[in-house]
């Protein structure tokens, strides 16, 4: 709903919209909104036109950007809508194309059923997830059943970029415990470090917030990470370490706020197998 303007010609906006949207949307504002860009009161700011962005500008102007979440996200629609910006070439956020990124198995896609995953933490079914895959071009990474990239659809360059879609395929989100962050909004994180001899391989990167990656170090009150063992129910996945301070233990500990899709496939399969032995 948008609300008769009032007398200062401010209008209210209020509404419900779809996963699909919301999804297109989490795409653009991840990088228009991020503060230092789209800055109406800092002609300094990045643009929305600019595809290629110096991080030191984006950077100079993330220090003078006072704005909150809500300001910045009006003014980067505010910059969409502009004469000659086009949504579909704003370029690469965080080394991917600007565009939503739709995760589904492939068992899920074979069946025409199931949940997909976007990679601003949303759910869509997957009939949902593949009309938008016809009509929006959104970047599709389907999984084989060992949870490795089949299909990195659209993306232009393949190094880096495809680990990058198979991480938000494989942890969907921030992996430190308890964190919501979703994968637009994370860094690529070496488990073992690389100063320390850590591969830029898939079984040693994982996706890791801004706030939560400040939180690695090798102090006492430093967070480490580690690669989940074989005999871990979580095997592969990245496990947290948290400082003595917080957890005497120092259990290593994963991240399930983003699998909650998986949760709610495996409770379906699972009751489906129930009434069906029941029906048998
Ligand atoms: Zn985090």
């Amino acid at each position: 709903i948008l609300g008769r303007p009032g007398v200062d010609g401010m209008s209210w906006i209020e509404g419900w919209i779809t996963p699909e949207l919301r999804a297109l949307l989490d795409a653009v504002f991840a990088k228009l909104a991020r503060p230092g860009m789209c800055n109406i009161d800092d002609t300094d700011s990045v643009a929305a036109t600019a595809t290629v962005v110096d991080s030191k500008v984006l950077e100079a102007a993330a220090r003078r950007d006072r704005r909150d979440a809500g300001q910045r996200t009006h003014d980067a629609l505010f910059a969409l809508l502009q004469p000659g910006v086009d949504p579909t070439k704003l370029g690469s956020h965080r080394g991917l194309p600007v565009q939503a990124i739709v995760t589904m198995s492939l068992n899920d896609l074979e069946r025409g059923a199931g949940v997909a995953t976007t990679a601003s933490g949303g759910h869509v079914s997957i009939n949902e997830a593949l009309k938008m895959a016809e009509g929006t071009k959104p970047v599709l990474v389907v999984l084989d059943a060992d949870g490795l990239p089949l299909y990195l659809g659209r993306c232009q360059r393949l190094a880096s970029p495809a680990q990058r879609l198979s991480l938000i395929a494989r942890d969907k989100g921030c992996t430190r415990p308890g964190c919501e962050a979703p994968a637009s909004m994370c860094a690529v994180h070496h488990v073992t470090d690389w100063t320390k001899g850590g591969p830029t391989d898939l079984s040693n990167l994982t996706l890791v917030c801004d706030h939560c990656h400040a939180l690695v170090n090798d102090s006492a009150e430093g967070w480490k990470t580690v690669v989940m063992g074989k005999d871990s129910p979580y095997r592969g996945r990245t496990g947290w370490i948290a400082p003595k301070s917080l957890d005497p233990t120092g259990a290593p500990r994963v991240n399930d706020r983003h699998h909650v899709g998986e949760w709610v496939a495996a409770a379906i399969e699972s009751s489906c197998h129930r009434w069906g032995s029941r029906a048998a």
